[in-house]
């Protein structure tokens, strides 16, 4: 066991603050990584002030991570001492189902291991990446490739695969119309991968206040949600909607935007339940859908892929100190566009 650095909550109303926590020893499978720059995702707030359950306190949240190995286990081949590397939102799968042998580990039938607020296999709660160094299983770590700055790269573990994938699943190319809806740390990225996959990308944001960032990002297009005439002019527009939105919508007025044979993916996830009008549905063959972050493999094809066409989300780099002013301003929906906690400020 090693005791370290980390910013956590104890509580689900009180500010986070400084604690140590313990990280297990280095087995045979696992890498030991310290940790240069963590991500804060929107789900790490919901996670924290209870939103999505109860969880056990004190906790500690992130699952945007980059840093360098510093230690790897005896039977480690994939990773070696001072490689770059990153953990997303899940450090473990049973590695036996149809899913985890498909490397779809984040629907493993008996459940993934998350990176944080996770019940780990010795009854431990996993705690995440807002801390100095983090012990997690080899192949649950990712390589990061040499061209991007590592820190700008920690976004891409959660934001970035949780998009690239069901652009990748619902096959986003040339010619297809996708629309983004909420421009925010998922949003933009989502705007980026789009735009670099060939397709016509529409931001769908509350105003246009963020309207010159969408377009800059790669939109082609942007409108106001606010106003009620966007949903007008663009009924039955789009192949495919991502709602990235972490409120609850009304569900029914963006089904209508959908194509014939068109799909709304749910990413946002509100705890409010997802309300639909059914004829909006019938009457044009949509489809309602989810989907989580994505699996191992196309999380490194996300990395390879952002690194070929050189996509690096928008980052605001802050101290631990400021990460209870950072909650703030993402619940104001004030960042640009994702706030990256520099893990030296942790020590
Ligand atoms: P974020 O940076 O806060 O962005 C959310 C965006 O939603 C905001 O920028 C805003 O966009 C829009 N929004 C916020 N409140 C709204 C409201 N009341 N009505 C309408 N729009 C609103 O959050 P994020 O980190 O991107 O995460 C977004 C959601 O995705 C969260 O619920 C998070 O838990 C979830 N998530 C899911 C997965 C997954 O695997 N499916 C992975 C990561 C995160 P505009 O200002 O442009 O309107
Ligand atoms: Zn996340």
């Amino acid at each position: 066991m090693r005791t370290v650095n980390a910013y956590g909550a104890v509580s689900a109303t009180e500010p986070l603050e400084p604690m140590t926590i313990e990280r297990r020893d280095v087995g045979p499978h696992d890498v030991l990584i310290e940790i240069d720059y963590a991500g804060i995702c929107h789900s790490d707030i919901h996670t924290l002030r209870g939103e999505w359950g109860p969880i056990t306190y004190p906790q500690v949240v992130g699952h945007e991570i980059v840093g360098h190995v510093a230690e790897v286990g005896s039977a480690v081949t994939k990773h070696q001492v001072g490689d770059r590397v990153g953990v997303g939102c899940e450090s473990g799968s049973c590695g036996e189902c149809t899913q985890c042998l498909k490397g779809e580990e984040v629907y493993c039938l008996k459940g993934n291991l998350q990176t944080y607020a996770g019940l780990d296999v010795d009854g431990t709660i996993t705690q995440g990446g807002y801390s100095q160094a983090i012990v997690v299983d080899e192949g649950f770590v990712l390589k990061v490739p040499e061209s991007l700055p590592l820190h700008k790269v920690a976004p891409l573990l959660c934001a970035g695969v949780t998009l690239f994938s069901p652009l990748k699943h619902w096959n986003v190319g040339a010619g297809t119309n996708v629309a983004i809806v909420g421009m925010g740390g998922l949003g933009h990225v989502g705007v980026k991968l789009a735009h670099a996959l060939g397709a016509d990308v529409t931001v769908l944001s509350r105003t246009l206040a963020k309207q010159k960032d969408g377009l800059e990002l790669g939109a082609d297009h942007y409108y106001a949600t606010s106003d009620a005439a966007t949903f007008e002019k663009l009924t039955g527009k789009f192949d495919l909607i991502l709602n990235t939105v972490s409120a609850g919508l009304d569900y029914s007025q963006y089904v209508n935007l959908l194509a014939v044979d068109g799909t709304l993916v749910i990413l946002g996830a509100p705890t409010e339940p997802v309300k639909i009008d059914a004829m909006s549905l019938i009457t044009h063959r949509r489809s309602i859908a989810g989907s989580a972050n994505g699996g191992i493999p196309i999380t490194q094809e996300m990395l390879d892929f952002c690194a070929d066409h050189n996509i690096l989300p928008e980052t605001e780099l802050i101290e631990s100190s400021q990460i209870n002013e950072a909650y703030e301003r993402v619940l104001s929906s004030d960042v640009r566009y994702r706030f990256v906690i520099d893990a030296k400020t942790f020590a």
